[in-house]
């Protein structure tokens, strides 16, 4: 069976990719990067999702002479002229503070009101092939996204990262009050996670 890597130690993201390709009924198994602990930490050092994924793909499948899955997401904000972006995760300052990265947020947004409120959760998925010769032979990146709004105030217990604040279009709930499956059918994630896979049997054949 055709092995990939995903270039994450992030174990729902890892299930979340295996759900998807098992839906599609590929015959691909999916490593984690917590199987390589030696595999280099990649800063995400770009200005765009798919050049941060395409980076961290390229690092890891060189690294494991697998094929790689890398991906990069945010929450781009319409009053915030799109940011935190390739931010998010560090909005507040510390790498992953979810809490202050969230409450930063609501604070820059206080005198926004309702129809300014818009924003989209973006996520970009990277493939990146090694060749023989221990380059890449074959790199693709797809993205997804959900458009959405912004509370004032956060609701729900699930999710992660601004999902509390985030009400998908069409929704009255936010993301951290759906399920788990809710969210993945309808997530910036899914979608791209869902796109690479309908593209892995042309690109993982040979
Ligand atoms: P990463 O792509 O895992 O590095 O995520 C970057 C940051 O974007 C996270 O730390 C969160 O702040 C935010 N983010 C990405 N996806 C989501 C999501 O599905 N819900 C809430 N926040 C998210």
């Amino acid at each position: 069976m055709t092995e990939i890597v995903l270039a994450s130690r992030n174990h729902k993201k890892v299930e979340e990719l295996l759900r998807i390709l098992e839906s599609q009924e590929l015959a691909v198994t999916v490593r984690s990067l917590a199987e390589f602990p030696e595999a280099p930490e990649v800063p995400e050092t770009e200005s765009t999702f798919v050049a941060n994924a395409m980076l961290k793909a390229h690092a890891i499948a060189e690294f494991t002479g697998l094929p790689a899955v890398a991906d990069d997401s945010g929450l781009c904000v319409d009053a915030l002229n799109g940011m935190p972006g390739v931010l998010s995760a560090r909005w507040a300052g510390g790498h992953g503070d979810d809490a202050a990265n969230l409450r930063l947020v609501l604070d820059q947004l206080q005198d926004v009101p309702e129809p300014r409120r818009g924003a989209q959760f973006r996520c970009a998925a990277a493939l990146a092939v090694p060749d023989s010769v221990g380059g890449i032979g074959l790199e693709q990146a797809v993205e997804g996204e959900v458009s959405g709004r912004l509370l004032t105030e956060p609701r729900g217990q699930g999710g992660f990262g601004y999902d509390p604040i985030f009400v998908p279009d069409g929704y009255e709930l936010t993301t951290a009050e759906l399920t788990p499956a809710a969210k993945d059918a309808i997530s910036h994630r899914g979608a791209a996670f869902r796109a690479l896979a309908q593209l892995l049997p042309r690109l993982l054949v040979g």
